[in-house]
């Protein structure tokens, strides 16, 4: 059946100033029904800001969006990758095969590339995470069968052929986009800034709706960094972010300020959630930390964003971890 509310998600492409263009990517996520990449004018061809997620037609989806605004995959000349997340990166090879475009990337992009070589050890760890967390067994178990043998979402390794490191410029007709290192959602995760123009390609570091996402275990303390991203972007005083879900937005200092509020009163409600002085798991504390109900949509994300949160505190002095499995929290 095809009803309006039903309508498959297509790709779609639109102007956002002469020489920009959104480029809107399904994707198949409950809650996150699509992404962005950017195209911008360059020369003879534009740079891909990142490529969407790699999945059955999706590098059709992306041809779609860039046919609507006149433009072709053969005019790539760089795709520049915000961050190693498949639907930012995930068609990165089939793009490059096409156009001949070359890459840039942070080199902290073994988080996801790592897993290329071994795909049912990407899942395997997220099932480690779960079992620690304090899921219980019987619902991980559940899970990981429908995890058997599925795919990633990135269609195979590329090569890196400039490394985005703060500073490194990527030039296109609207002027230069500098890199600023901005990890904490993602260890390899950059934002691109132009100063003529105050625009920012923010990726997933700052977004229209404010949405918290932090890869743990690959970096000390992601919650920390992105702080610390956070304030780097602040002193940019942008006024225009291209984000990686969702539409433009303006109110860059809004934003901010909405991102570290969620995070202070996420901070908050765990010790609050701790306070009664025993050890607790993380799946304990998550539904009152996060205030849903965590079950198997949503527990791969919101237990790894909970976790993060227990290590803020941990860094901080103000929890510490007791040697149980699966890992319980106390307040210090
Ligand atoms: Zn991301
Ligand atoms: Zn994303």
């Amino acid at each position: 059946m095809t009803g309006g509310r039903a309508a498959k998600e297509l790709g779609r492409g639109e102007r956002v100033v002469p020489g920009a263009w959104r480029l809107r990517l399904p994707l198949p996520w409950p809650g996150v029904p699509h992404g962005n990449a950017w195209a911008v004018a360059a020369g003879d061809g534009i740079v891909l800001f990142d490529t969407g997620m790699h999945q059955p037609g999706s590098l059709a989806h992306l041809e779609r969006a860039l046919d609507m605004v006149h433009l072709r995959l053969e005019l790539v000349r760089h795709v520049v990758i915000t961050h190693a997340h498949v639907d930012h990166c995930g068609q990165t090879t089939p793009v490059v095969l096409r156009s001949g475009a070359d890459v840039w990337a942070h080199p902290a992009h073994g988080h996801l590339t790592k897993w290329l070589a071994n795909p049912e050890g990407y899942w395997e760890r997220g099932i480690e995470i779960a079992l620690q967390s304090g899921l219980p067994e019987a619902t991980v178990r559940k899970a990981a069968e429908g995890l058997k043998g599925r795919e990633i979402g990135i269609a195979g390794g590329f090569d890196v052929d400039h490394e985005l490191v703060d500073g490194v410029v990527v030039q296109t007709d609207l002027g230069p986009f500098t890199t600023v290192e901005t990890p904490g959602h993602a260890p390899s995760h950059v934002c691109l800034f132009n100063a003529e123009r105050r625009m920012l390609i923010s990726g997933d570091h700052l977004l229209g709706r404010v949405s918290l996402f932090f890869d743990f275990g690959y970096t000390p303390d992601p919650v920390g960094e992105f702080l610390e991203s956070l304030s780097r972007i602040e002193d940019l005083d942008a006024r225009l972010v291209l984000s990686g879900h969702g539409r433009t937005f303006t109110d860059v200092q809004g934003h901010i300020n909405a991102n570290r509020k969620l995070v202070a009163e996420r901070l908050a409600r765990t010790e609050e959630a701790l306070g009664d002085g025993e050890p607790h798991t993380a799946m304990e504390i998550a539904p009152h930390v996060m205030e849903t109900p965590i079950d198997a949509t949503n527990a791969s994300w919101l237990l790894t964003e909970q976790l993060c949160f227990l290590r803020r505190l941990e860094v901080l002095g103000r929890v510490e971890k007791v040697d149980t499995d699966p890992d319980r929290f106390r307040l210090v």
